[in-house]
């Protein structure tokens, strides 16, 4: 059964939502919903508090605008790299997941791009 509601995304977003859908040669929402359930499975994997280990990924236009040091308890390497005009920040983390989780929502408020992926 699927449910049907509106929402709203930045044009750019929707462009490129188009585009991938038209090259995988399914419809938007089969889109919509992998790349949400992806999204949700990552969120509700953090949300249970544990041990964790994980990677997550950053991309911005400049620094990143958050003092690390809040977050050295589970940020085990950090590496920041510049490619093709943009910042590439890669971070292994490895600990409390509701702090790895609070570093992701900060990343995502300030980086271009963010990915967290669980390890285990
Ligand atoms: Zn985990």
């Amino acid at each position: 059964m699927r449910r049907r509601f509106g929402v709203s995304i930045p044009e750019d977003l929707a462009s490129e939502l188009d585009d991938v859908s038209r090259e995988c040669g399914v419809d938007r929402s089969t889109v919509v919903a992998s790349a949400l359930g992806n999204y949700l499975a990552s969120i509700k994997h953090y949300k249970k508090r544990h041990n964790c280990l994980g990677v997550c990924l950053a991309i911005t236009k400049g620094e990143l605008g958050l003092n690390l040091e809040e977050f050295k308890d589970v940020i085990v390497s950090y590496q920041h790299s510049h490619t093709d005009n943009m910042c590439v920040n890669i971070f292994l983390l490895k600990g409390d997941s509701e702090k790895i989780l609070k570093l992701y929502y900060k990343l995502e408020k300030n980086c271009l791009r963010t990915v967290l992926v669980p390890l285990h």
